[in-house]
């Protein structure tokens, strides 16, 4: 029997380890399908405490798992978690086939990457299609060549610049004509003199799936309507995220967009459950607010262990 499983290895999963384990209450902690979460596929990270020259997204997330090994967390990589049975204490958890039995969970599984939902996009994923220019920037199809960055917000600005570094020139497509993006990182947008922005349009498709490749993008300008191709050699969607909660849909309460609602502080409607990090915030989403409720995620478990289970 597990006093504390914790789902995700994220900022939010990670603190709550370090701080579960510093309780001596040797959580169980599943990895999920990508260990570390979404920050192992950013750069530098320049706003966590404590870096004042910024830290790689990939080394902070291996510090912070070592630091809850020290203190006695099991980190486990998990393939996939089949099913939850949160309908009495303790709840069960199937995982690779293995039936877990514990006493609290804590759901910290993050969020994945928005899609812009185009059969274009699907069919050239990985063929100049990407997620991700930390992981793909450097592949030598995108070298000295023009690329697009879609979307307004800070990922979208951070994927820009750091593409900057392989591409002849960089073309941020954006549905509005106003960055979403923290003034700092607007800021260095504009400045850039490889980015170009393209301001009130949506990507309609992504050519050439004849080809197989991506050789340009086709606009739509969602001001005038009028319709442009635009030459590049890959496309980098940057349109937010959606939560990793598909399988506590009708267990747990939720928002219209499948964020986890917590009840106060890190609880959910289901005592013994709780829940941290971006599988529930859509509002601050960073990786200290993460790591913030998933400390209020692992003292609210230790309390509960306190109260209801001797
Ligand atoms: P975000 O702030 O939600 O921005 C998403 C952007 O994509 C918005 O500009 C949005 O347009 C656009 N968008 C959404 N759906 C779209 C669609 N279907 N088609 C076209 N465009 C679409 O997401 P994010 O940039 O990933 O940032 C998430 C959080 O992480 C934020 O809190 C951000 O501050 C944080 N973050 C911080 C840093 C940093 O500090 N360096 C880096 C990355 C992320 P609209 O503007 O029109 O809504």
């Amino acid at each position: 029997m597990e006093k504390v499983v914790i789902i995700g290895t994220g900022c939010a999963g990670l603190t709550a380890a370090i701080y579960a384990a510093r309780s001596n209450l040797s959580p169980l902690v599943f990895t999920g399908k990508m260990p570390g979460g979404l920050l192992t596929t950013t750069s530098i990270v320049e706003n966590f405490p404590g870096f004042p020259e910024g830290i790689d997204g990939y080394e902070l997330m291996v510090r912070m798992q070592k630091q809850a090994e020290r203190f006695g967390a099991r980190v486990k990589t998990l393939q996939c978690l089949e099913a939850v049975d949160f309908s009495k204490c303790p709840f069960s958890l199937t995982v690779d086939g293995e039936v877990i039995a514990t006493q609290t969970v804590i759901i910290a599984t993050g969020a994945g990457h928005r899609h812009l939902g185009l059969e274009s996009e699907h069919l050239l994923e990985k063929k100049g299609v990407t997620y991700c220019a930390t992981c793909d920037g450097a592949w030598p199809m995108f070298r000295n060549q023009p690329l697009v960055v879609v979307g307004g917000g800070d990922s979208a600005c951070e994927e820009a610049i750091y593409l900057t570094r392989f591409a002849s020139e960089v073309f941020l497509v954006h549905r509005r004509d106003k960055l979403r993006a923290s003034k700092i990182m607007a800021e260095r947008v504009h400045c850039h003199s490889k980015i170009k922005l393209v301001w009130d349009s949506a990507v309609t498709e992504i050519l050439d799936t004849k080809l197989d490749k991506v050789t340009a993008v086709r606009l739509k300008n969602l001001k005038t309507g009028d319709e442009s191709v635009l030459p590049c050699a890959g496309v980098f969607v940057a349109i937010g995220h959606v939560p990793n909660t598909h399988l506590f849909k009708d267990l747990l309460d939720m928002d219209s967009n499948g964020y986890i609602k917590p009840k106060h502080g890190t609880h959910t409607n289901i005592p013994g459950v709780f829940v941290a990090g971006d599988c529930s915030d859509h509002v601050y989403r960073q990786a200290v607010t993460a790591a913030g409720m998933g400390c209020a995620a692992a003292i609210d478990a230790e309390r509960y262990l306190a109260d209801h289970c001797s």
